[in-house]
């Protein structure tokens, strides 16, 4: 395959292959980076491309980029799952405790004048 001398759509400087991914070029005038698809037409065999940017690279532009909201819960993620698993068990023994010690002391001939219907 010919290497074809890609100019940056944007400026039309030199572009050349990043280094770390030969998908992507990179403008040596603004450095803004293209991701580059090879097409390869049927009819001619000719090798055509295209660029798309690569929207992670627009440090150079003023664009807004789109932040999700945070929380400030981010950190703690993990930490509130725990949390609400052992809510969740602390809930269930203050929901069953009861019964099971009160089941416990039956079974081993304890209380058993309350006993309630069953
Ligand atoms: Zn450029």
């Amino acid at each position: 395959m010919q290497m074809t001398e890609i100019k940056c759509p944007s400026c039309g400087g030199k572009m050349e292959v990043d280094p770390k991914n030969p998908n992507i070029e990179i403008c040596s005038q603004c450095d803004k980076k293209y991701v580059i698809h090879w097409n390869r037409s049927v009819s001619t065999g000719e090798e055509r491309f295209e660029l798309t940017p690569v929207p992670e690279s627009i440090a150079y532009e003023p664009v807004k980029r789109k932040e999700p909201k945070k929380t400030g819960w981010e950190p703690y993620g993990w930490k509130r799952g725990v949390a609400l698993v052992i809510l969740f068990f602390v809930l269930m023994g203050i929901m069953y405790g009861p019964k099971v010690y009160r089941r416990y002391q039956m079974d081993h001939g304890g209380i058993a004048t309350e006993t309630q219907d069953k």
